[in-house]
């Protein structure tokens, strides 16, 4: 199934592939959200399809059944084997076994690796070599939220196939169509997801949007000296920390275009110190599968304490 906003992305693509000029490898990229393993999915499943010449997967044929029923024998998906964690090289190893062996049931063989990212570096040069001598009818699709964590190599042996959000009118339409939510409540949700509906949706329907009232009220009075960070930074694991960082992010944002509607800025430069803070631990975090969170978070909270805001609670208007 395709989304309404990936419809200029799948054109482009069907016209390669009747024309013959499916690349080797491409790569999907776009903020999380946009339904990147849905276009995949389809991309591959043409590729596979009896059906010559196809625009879309006939989705009756035995290569479209033995795709839906998720064991397609010319397909593979890699992925970490634990959500979190590193893709290893034996999964790549596996995957090239399976490219060097005669097709079973359809003219091609395709792999989709999701998230690319996660690769580790044995794993990506393992995945490099394959890119370099690529066999005949394989194509592989890989996803990423964050190309430049990818090696350039990488990047420059697989076209980009980059996702564009939808209009904010198109993205609330189809929230609207899938559930009984609030415009007002869609919006703020398609905010903190940077416009990815299908992200916005997963915090529509998981309660997050809830918590991160909570996690506002836990900050403000965290810059009043008023909590513990240790116990703090305990609390905090629960959720999802990336996910609050942003929210923090958005909300001192806000604060900050505020005061400086009010030309007020001068008097808080500490708005900006505790921003920059926010931003360095988001890039932290997403820049190791393996860091310590609890202590990250910890030193993150100690560090916005030492700036003088206790008389002035940033997020409260
Ligand atoms: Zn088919």
């Amino acid at each position: 199934m395709l989304y309404p906003w990936q419809s200029a992305s799948w054109q482009r693509f069907t016209q390669q592939y009747q024309q013959q000029r499916v690349p080797h490898a491409v790569i999907l990229t776009g903020v999380s959200g946009l339904g990147q393993s849905a276009l995949a999915e389809q991309m591959a499943m043409l590729v596979l399809c009896e059906v010559q010449d196809a625009t879309a997967p006939c989705g009756q044929c035995h290569s479209c059944q033995l795709f839906l029923a998720g064991n397609h024998p010319d397909h593979t998906l890699i992925s970490p084997e634990e959500t979190g964690k590193q893709i290893k090289i034996e999964q790549i190893r596996e995957l090239k076994h399976k490219q060097t062996l005669t097709a079973n049931v359809s003219q091609w063989k395709t792999a989709i690796l999701t998230p690319a990212e996660a690769m580790n570096i044995n794993a990506s040069n393992s995945l490099l070599k394959l890119l370099e001598e690529p066999q005949q009818n394989t194509f592989i699709i890989l996803i990423t939220a964050e190309p430049a964590h990818l090696p350039i190599t990488i990047l420059s042996r697989c076209q980009k196939v980059p996702l564009t959000l939808p209009s904010s009118e198109t993205a609330i339409a189809w929230i609207q169509d899938q559930g009984n939510f609030e415009k007002i409540e869609i919006t703020k949700a398609l905010t903190m997801a940077k416009s990815a509906p299908l992200a916005a949706l997963s915090l529509l329907s998981d309660g997050s949007l809830d918590y991160l009232e909570q996690v506002s009220r836990d900050f403000t009075t965290l810059l009043q000296h008023k909590a513990n960070p240790v116990q703090l930074a305990q609390q905090w694991q629960q959720y999802d920390l990336k996910l609050i960082l942003n929210y923090l992010q958005l909300r001192l944002k806000e604060r900050i275009v505020d005061n400086t509607k009010h030309q007020n800025l001068r008097s808080n430069p500490q708005n900006w110190q505790i921003y920059d803070c926010i931003i360095k631990t988001i890039k932290l975090l997403s820049s190791s599968n393996n860091i310590n969170k609890v202590l990250l978070i910890e030193q993150f909270m100690v560090s916005v304490m030492d700036y003088p805001t206790s008389q002035n609670a940033v997020l409260n208007q």
